[in-house]
């Protein structure tokens, strides 16, 4: 005989089976579809760049230009632990829960409502990691029922997302040669997708695709010329040709470093990365063009193959890096609709190419008085001023030390790793640049395992009485509709949203949000520590959050000269902030 009891439990895992079918929530995990809306899809962000596209657009528009005023913070989470650093890291949300990375490879999960932790995760770093530029983390991805980020150690790492427990870890490179790991990873069709650091330790970029149900290996994709890559297992078909655009054996430890992760397009399946700078940075070292370095690349999710390539800054004697992210959206050129992607390069120019096959479609400055190319050409090679290449110390009266020059921009670029965002309502990209130079030299270097590789010395030198410059760029133009300008240098990326807002962080500590269209700041709140991050909004119990990570560092302190020093007052920290607008005017 069924009871009321039977019948109520009947009726209650029913209703239960109903909303797990409507709402598609845990059982089924992230699936590639949901990777692929991620963009559209307000009540989750699972990748870093909100999208496979990365373009940081958010169709969220209920923080807007009217009311955004009264935003206020909801809760707070501070990463604790003894040492702190830069945080850099783009938050997820999933289902009520914070996904964040912090400094020396550290991962939280939060409850999205109340700020609560639900579990940690603390890689145990070795001794010995080579990070160039700060303890950093850039982000993590979600996909199935796991959650995915890198280490300093250069170990890709899977979590069970419901509880952090380790489900397998990888080795991407020997951590003791100078690999190392801060982007955050992508997801292309079922594979997780990541680059790898330490091109100032001369290892040897490369693109590498997992399954990400085991981790196993699928392809790896070498970014310099001579080296042959791997597809399920074997070896699969050399980078270029030896010796085609590199001498001698120099190659061998040729850089390429694919440290700021990638973005995918489903529209044309293409994998988009950028590579950094060839090794060592002495560039009398290695005439030549250096292929695949210091350049965008454009890889076959199926096999890893290289597409094509575009170098921004061949033969690089700067460390201009080419890393820079690269956006796909669609423009109009001579009145017909381009597939087109964009991306401002640390050289200071930034560059409209065709996403299906590379060609250039145009290219503008977009920083002041860059001294180092007199402009770009018709297929968007860069016209060098040979007077600002620092000089060949084996021509020098010090052997020890070349000719230095003064380049703008600085090393450290017109935009670093903090990204640019792109408005589907302005079609404007807001790019987050710094006004600087440098004094740069060359010196005598040789490889040696697990040493830093420059051959150069340099000093950072502010141009201006400001160094960060936000600037509303159209790409159809080149034009800078508008420029928000900030006093330490932008170092933290943008957020742009359907409510005509562009969120940015300062060092100084602020969370901004500016008028996509004029300019104009709206609203700002102090953190308590610099922001070096970029912001991410989602939707929860029907409301619009904003999340940003707190916490100054990266590379300006350690590496920023003269511009390290104006600076050097700045707090560290460690902490995620989420603001929302109070509940009575969140209802309107
Ligand atoms: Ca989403
Ligand atoms: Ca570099």
């Amino acid at each position: 005989m069924i009871t009321f009891r039977v019948i109520y439990l009947l009726l209650g895992a029913l209703v239960l089976a109903v909303i797990a079918a409507s709402t598609g929530v845990r059982a089924e995990g992230v699936t590639k579809q949901d990777i692929l809306n991620d963009q559209k899809t307000t009540t989750d962000v699972l990748t870093a760049g909100m999208g496979p596209r990365i373009q940081r657009w958010s169709p969220l528009d209920k923080v807007n230009k009217e009311n955004v005023a009264n935003l206020v913070p909801a809760w707070s989470f501070s990463f604790g632990g003894e040492k702190q650093r830069g945080q850099e890291s783009q938050a997820l949300y999933r289902d009520g829960v914070i996904y964040v990375t912090g400094s020396y490879s550290r991962m939280w999960a939060i409850d999205a409502r109340t700020g609560e932790e639900k579990w940690q995760y603390d890689a145990r770093l070795p001794e010995g990691i080579l990070p160039c530029c700060d303890v950093v983390n850039r982000g993590a991805v979600l996909f199935g029922d796991k959650v995915y980020f890198g280490t300093l150690d250069a170990k890709l790492v899977a979590l069970n997302a419901e509880t952090g427990k380790v489900v397998w870890r990888k080795e991407l490179g020997d951590f003791k040669a100078g690999y190392s790991y801060t982007a955050a990873p992508l997801i292309v069709n079922d594979m997780l997708v990541t680059g790898v650091s330490g091109g100032e330790f001369g290892i040897v970029g490369r693109v590498d695709a997992r399954n990400a149900e085991t981790g196993e290996l699928i392809w790896s994709r070498p970014t310099v010329e001579g080296h042959v890559g791997t597809l399920n297992g074997k070896p699969s078909t050399m980078t270029g040709k030896v010796n085609e655009s590199w001498p001698g054996d120099m190659w061998k430890w040729g850089g390429g470093a694919t440290w700021l992760g990638g973005s995918y397009d489903p529209d044309v399946n293409l994998i988009y990365f950028g590579t950094g700078n060839p090794a060592p940075w002495n560039s009398f070292m290695r005439p030549g063009d250096n292929k695949w370095t210091s350049a965008r690349i454009a890889l076959n999710p199926d096999n890893g193959e290289i597409v094509w390539g575009f170098q921004t800054t061949p033969g690089d004697g700067w460390d201009y890096d080419g890393v820079n992210e690269f956006i796909p959206f669609d423009t109009e050129v001579d009145g017909k609709t381009v597939k087109a992607g964009a991306t401002a390069d640390r050289n200071g120019f930034f560059y409209v190419l065709d996403r299906t096959n590379g060609k250039f479609i145009r290219g503008f400055p977009f920083v002041k008085n860059i001294t180092w190319a007199k402009g770009l050409d018709e297929n968007g090679r860069p016209i060098f001023d040979p007077k600002f290449r620092p000089g060949d110390p084996t021509k020098s009266s010090d052997p020890k030390k070349g000719s230095s020059v003064f380049a703008v921009p600085s090393f450290l670029g017109g935009k670093n790793h903090q990204p640019m965002a792109y408005s589907h309502l302005t079609k404007l990209f807001y790019v987050p640049s710094n006004e600087w130079g440098m004094d740069l030299w060359n010196t005598p270097v040789t490889y040696k395992k697990g040493a830093a590789y420059l051959g150069a010395g340099f000093t950072l030198k502010p141009l201006f009485d400001y160094v960060g410059s936000l600037r509303a760029i159209d790409p159809t133009t080149g034009e800078t509709k508008w420029e928000h300008r900030n006093k330490a240098p932008y170092w933290g990326g943008v957020l742009t949203t359907a409510g005509g807002l562009v969120f940015i962080g300062t060092p100084e500590g602020y969370l901004k949000a500016i008028d996509d269209e004029t300019g104009k700041e709206l609203w700002k709140f102090q953190t308590g520590s610099g922001i070096v991050a970029p912001p991410m909004t989602w939707e929860m119990d029907g409301e619009q959050y904003v999340g940003v990570t707190s916490g100054w560092g990266g590379a300006v302190p350690l590496w920023g000269g003269e511009v390290a020093k104006l600076v050097k007052y700045l707090n560290q920290g460690g902490s995620f902030w989420v603001f929302k607008l109070p509940k009575k005017l969140a209802a309107n």
